[in-house]
C-alpha cells in the first residue's frame, strides 16, 4: 500500500526527535545494502541536525558495506550484548528501519520489546506492527533508503544532505532495486537519484564499492554453487541452489558472500522461481526471488517462516538440509502450473 506520512504524523516524528537525546537506530538480521545504507544515511542526517544517535545493528555487517560513513561506528549486538543493551535502555527514541516486526532482530527481539521509548518505524515490507508511535509503511516504495530522503524532506533537513548521506541513501536504493532495474523503480526515483548525484555523491564510486570489492573466496565460492550446486527443475520453472555449512567453510564464507547468488539462479531464461538455501548453525535460511506473477512474499510466509515482497522473499526452517529440500521440491510440483505461467 502507498502512503506518504500524514501532516500530524510529521508533525509528531519532529517532536519526538526534538526532545529525543539519545537515539538508537536499528535494523534487520544479516543487514544487506538497504538496511545499513538507510540506517547510516538517517545517522549522518541526525548527526548534521545536532542530534547524537547511534546504530545498533543484530549481526554483523557484510564488508562490501563497510566503506560507507559512519560504517565503523556501527555497533553489533552479537559482539557487544551488554554495551548495546545498555544503549538501548538508555534511549529515549528508538527507529526501526528497513523491517517492520520486531522478530526480525534475532537476539534483540526481547531487549527492543521490552523497551519503553516512543518507536519510528521505515519501512518498506509488507503488514507493520502497530505499537511504534510513528509508522512509515509504504510496499511501493523500492528501498527504505528512499523513505528516508522523504523524510529528510519531511523533516526540513535538505540543507544537510551531503556526500556522505547522499551515498548512504544512493547504496540503500541502488542495492534494493537490482541497480534500478525492478518494477519498484519509479521517476521519482530517478529524480531523487539526480538530486543525489547534484549534491556530490559519485554513483560510480558506490557502484564500485559494492560491487567490485570482492574477495577471491567468494566469487570461488560463487563459481563453486553455479558449477556444481544449481539444480534446474524444467518442468516446474524453477531453479534451486543450496550450500551446506561444510561447503561454506571451504570458502572461508563471509557475512554477504552468498548475496545475490539467487538472482543469477533466477536469470536463467525460462526459470520464474530460484530458490537458494543455505545452512546456518542450528537453522536453514532461504531465500526465494520469483519472475511475474507467482507470489513468493505468500510461499516464504505458509511455509518457510518468512515473508518479504511479492517478488523477493526469504524465511527458514529447522529441518535438516536435505528435508527442506525434499519439501520444497515437493511444495513446488504442486504449483508448478502457476510457476510456468507467472
Ligand atoms: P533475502 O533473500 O535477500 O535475505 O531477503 C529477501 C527479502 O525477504 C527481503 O526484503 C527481506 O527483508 C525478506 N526476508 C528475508 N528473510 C526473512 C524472514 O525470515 N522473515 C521475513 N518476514 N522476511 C524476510
Ligand atoms: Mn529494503
Amino acid at each position: 500500500m502507498s502512503a506518504p506520512l500524514k501532516p500530524s504524523e510529521i508533525q509528531k516524528a519532529r517532536e519526538l526527535i526534538a526532545s529525543a537525546s539519545r537515539i538508537v537506530i536499528t535494523t534487520h538480521k544479516s543487514p544487506d545494502g538497504d538496511a545499513i545504507g538507510s540506517s547510516l544515511a538517517l545517522w549522518n542526517l541526525l548527526r548534521a541536525a545536532g542530534k547524537h544517535a547511534v546504530v545498533i545493528v543484530p549481526d554483523e555487517l557484510p564488508e562490501f558495506l563497510k566503506w560507507m560513513h559512519g560504517a565503523k561506528e556501527i555497533m553489533v549486538h552479537q559482539r557487544a550484548r551488554q554495551e548495546t543493551e545498555k544503549r538501548i535502555a538508555e534511549s529515549d527514541l528508538v527507529f526501526m528501519l528497513d523491517y517492520n516486526h520486531l522478530s526480525r532482530t534475532g537476539a534483540l527481539e526481547p531487549v527492543l520489546r521490552e523497551h519503553k521509548a516512543p518507536f519510528i518505524l521505515i519501512d518498506h515490507h509488507r503488514q507493520p506492527e502497530e505499537f511504534p508511535a510513528v509508522v512509515y509503511s509504504d510496499t511501493a516504495q523500492c528501498s527504505t533508503a528512499q523513505m528516508i530522503y522523504k523524510f529528510m524532506v519531511w523533516m526540513d533537513w535538505k540543507q544537510h544532505l551531503d556526500r556522505h548521506s547522499g551515498e548512504c541513501i544512493y547504496c540503500g536504493i541502488m542495492t534494493d532495486s537490482g541497480s534500478f532495474r525492478f518494477p519498484s523503480v519509479t521517476p521519482e526515483t530517478h529524480h531523487i537519484v539526480a538530486h543525489l548525484v547534484e549534491h556530490g555523491v559519485d554513483h560510480a564510486y558506490v557502484h564500485r564499492m559494492v560491487h567490485d570489492n570482492n574477495r577471491e573466496e567468494r566469487i570461488r565460492l560463487i563459481g563453486y554453487a553455479l558449477g556444481h550446486k544449481l539444480e534446474v527443475m524444467d518442468d516446474c520453472s524453477t531453479a534451486i541452489i543450496s550450500l551446506s555449512e561444510e561447503e561454506l567453510q571451504r570458502f572461508n564464507h563471509q557475512p554477504g558472500d552468498t548475496e545475490g547468488l539467487v538472482n543469477q539462479a533466477l536469470s536463467i531464461s525460462h526459470v520464474n522461481l530460484a530458490a537458494f538455501f543455505r545452512e546456518s548453525g542450528e537453522e536453514v535460511r532461504v531465500s526465494f526471488r520469483s519472475k511475474g506473477s507467482f507470489d513468493v512474499n505468500r510461499l516464504a510466509r505458509e511455509s518457510w517462516n518468512g515473508g518479504g515482497h511479492f517478488n523477493a522473499s526469504g524465511g527458514s526452517t529447522r529441518e535438516k538440509l536435505d528435508e527442506a529440500l525434499t519439501r520444497f521440491r515437493r511444495e513446488i510440483r504442486l504449483q508448478a502450473n502457476q510457476i510456468r505461467q507467472s
